[in-house]
């Protein structure tokens, strides 16, 4: 499944706007983290993409 959306996209970026996470699973290895991206470094994505030279289809996939 994941192999046919990620074909029609010529870009991949993976986005984690927080690392935030209160779930407490018993077998997270994740480190608690307080950051987390600011609506406006959500919102110029696109910009720091064009930025570092992407272009055309992008699939972003957002992760906690
Ligand atoms: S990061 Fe994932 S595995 Fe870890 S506590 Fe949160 S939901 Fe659970």
């Amino acid at each position: 499944m994941i192999d046919k959306v990620s074909n029609k996209f010529k870009t991949m970026a993976d986005v984690r706007p927080t690392e935030k996470c209160n779930l407490r699973c018993k077998h997270c290895f994740v480190p608690p983290n307080p950051s987390f991206m600011s609506d406006e470094q959500i919102l110029d994505m696109p910009m720091q993409l064009s930025a570092t030279g992407v272009s055309g289809t992008v699939l972003l996939q957002w992760q906690r």
